[in-house]
């Protein structure tokens, strides 16, 4: 009901920047961000991904500042704009052949993704696919019921997420999540994947911890 009131008040109430929340003055022409969040956005050099088990990573956004944000504003105010405009992020700047590709979401913890009834990394592969015409597959399971949220990075690290393949993988995977810490679970998830037949993994997000 939270949601469904934040959805109602968002329509009646002026326009908001998308990111950070301050009004705007006006409603701006392309997604509502403040003039602020578009320069932070526009200027930021991208992030790289670190994983073992992937052929390359890349994230629009550092997960910091703006990145943040937006992060949060798509998985926990569930603004679908977010996931509209982190994907034209992802088609516009990450390398052009790693598009040719089938999208495949980074699955949700079966529990965190009963409890919210909403899968922000779906729901960024499916503007991605939309925006770039990729197939987008929902292939992959995880099969624990641990969260990353809340254990340390070590914890993290030393106990990858289960993951499975429901079927075989296409040749070339373009994995996507909203956002990437440590890289564990893309890891587990380019596993699963190369088990099942994929030959190149690449994966994409929102935005990215700057590795150490
Ligand atoms: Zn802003």
């Amino acid at each position: 009901m939270a949601s469904l009131r934040a959805e109602l008040v968002g329509l009646l109430a002026p326009p908001h920047c998308l990111c950070c929340r301050v009004p705007l003055v006006r409603a701006p022409a392309g997604p509502g961000l403040c003039g602020a969040c578009r320069d932070e956005i526009e200027r930021s050099p991208g992030s790289p991904l670190r994983a073992d088990g992937i052929d390359g990573g890349f994230a629009p956004l550092e997960y910091a500042g703006a990145g943040r944000r937006l992060v949060a504003a798509l998985k926990f105010s569930r603004l679908l704009v977010v996931a509209e405009l982190g994907a034209a992020l992802i088609a516009d700047r990450a390398p052009p052949a790693w598009l040719d590709a089938t999208v495949v979401p980074v699955p949700a913890a079966p529990a965190r993704a009963l409890r919210r009834g909403f899968d922000p990394a779906w729901e960024l592969a499916a503007a991605l696919a939309g925006q770039t015409g990729m197939p987008a597959v929902p292939l992959l399971r995880r099969r624990d019921r641990r969260h990353q949220r809340g254990r340390s990075r070590d914890q993290r690290l030393g106990r990858p997420p289960r993951v499975i393949a429901a079927g075989p993988a296409p040749r070339r995977v373009l994995l996507v999540d909203d956002v990437i810490t440590t890289g564990a679970t893309i890891d587990a998830c380019s596993r699963a994947l190369r088990g099942a037949g994929a030959a190149s993994v690449r994966a994409v997000a929102i935005a990215a911890v700057k590795p150490r």
